[in-house]
């Protein structure tokens, strides 16, 4: 396998004697799209920036494309493209003039096929501070990949995007992604992971709980399918009603809700039983365990322990 093109090793964060970062190690190899989930305060922007060379770790080494971000100055800006956050840049400055000022600063030729790529072509000239959240959330990914760099660092990028915008922004982050390009995503939305992320790591209080692909994650965990069931006469709302590979259930509105190990039989044993009971069924939902199911065991075990 190629080296890693991030390398995270024993990394260390300390703010004032408060440990924010515990000695993580992690690598993303070329290609590969790696999310940061965890809950705020885990220590996800504190990682991506010192990433960015922006903080200095305490411990540990990292390393870009071989390169120390501490260290490397200009040559680190050639490798890395960074999303922004919301007001770093003048107020003033308008979308197109960004995106040349960028391109400037990289020795390259002006992207503005960019901006239209973001949907802000007919915004190219109103000034940043004109723009809504997500039209500046959209410039700044723009920039972010102008000059084409080898790997992409993403601090929730979507966050406050509409649906459509989202939607774009994934596929240009998928377009990118089979180019070759690494992309390392701290996100707090489930679905983004699982829709992007070839792996993905959970931060809890500044140290890993759990690595891998999104499948592994939810099939690593309690692994259970959700039943949900409404009939016209509530049959199932009565005490005593017991199916098989059903480890427990609960009320939800109208719905009797069961959780399954095993779906096929639970599902053909209920509506056996309404047949019987002669209870037409209204609505039967069978949900998968998702990932955002499996990050909420592992936070909430977590921070119980
Ligand atoms: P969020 O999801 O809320 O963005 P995060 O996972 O990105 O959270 P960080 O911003 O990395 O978390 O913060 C990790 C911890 O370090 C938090 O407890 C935070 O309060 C603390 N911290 C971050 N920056 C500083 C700083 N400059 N000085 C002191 N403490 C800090």
């Amino acid at each position: 396998m190629d080296a890693p093109v991030i390398q995270v090793r024993e990394f260390r964060k300390v703010y004032r004697g408060f440990v924010a970062v515990d000695g993580i190690s992690f690598d993303v190899h070329r290609g590969e799209v790696f999310g940061l989930l965890g809950p705020n305060g885990a220590g996800k922007t504190t990682t991506l920036e010192s990433l960015e060379g922006l903080r200095r770790p305490d411990g540990g080494t990292l390393r870009i494309a071989g390169v120390d971000p501490t260290r490397a100055g200009r040559r680190l800006s050639a490798l890395i493209g960074v999303q922004l956050q919301a007001s770093a840049l003048p107020d003033s400055f308008r979308v197109g003039e960004a995106m040349r000022f960028f391109c400037a600063y990289h020795g390259i030729a002006p992207r503005m096929d960019l901006i239209d790529r973001v949907g802000l072509g007919d915004r190219s000239a109103a000034q940043y501070h004109e723009l809504s959240g997500g039209q500046q959330r959209r410039l700044a990914l723009a920039l972010a990949v102008a000059h084409d760099p080898a790997v992409l660092i993403l601090d929730e990028p979507t966050s406050g995007l509409d649906v459509a915008s989202r939607a774009m922004l994934h596929e240009l982050i998928r377009e990118l992604q089979a180019a070759g390009t690494t992309v390392l995503l701290a996100t707090h939305d489930m679905a983004e992971a699982s829709e992007l992320a070839t792996r993905v790591a959970i931060l809890l209080r500044g140290a890993i709980a759990a690595t891998g692909t999104p499948l592994e994650l939810t099939a690593a965990g309690e692994g259970l399918t959700r039943v949900s069931v409404r009939t016209e006469r509530d049959s199932l709302g009565r005490p005593g009603t017991v199916f098989p590979f059903v480890s427990r259930s609960s009320r939800l509105g109208d719905y009797t809700v069961y959780f399954s190990t095993d779906v096929g039989p639970t599902v053909s044993a209920v509506i056996a039983y309404l047949a019987v009971q002669s209870d037409p069924l209204v609505d039967l939902r069978v949900e998968r365990p998702s990932l955002e199911d499996r990050f909420l065991e592992i936070t909430t075990e977590g921070a119980t322990r």
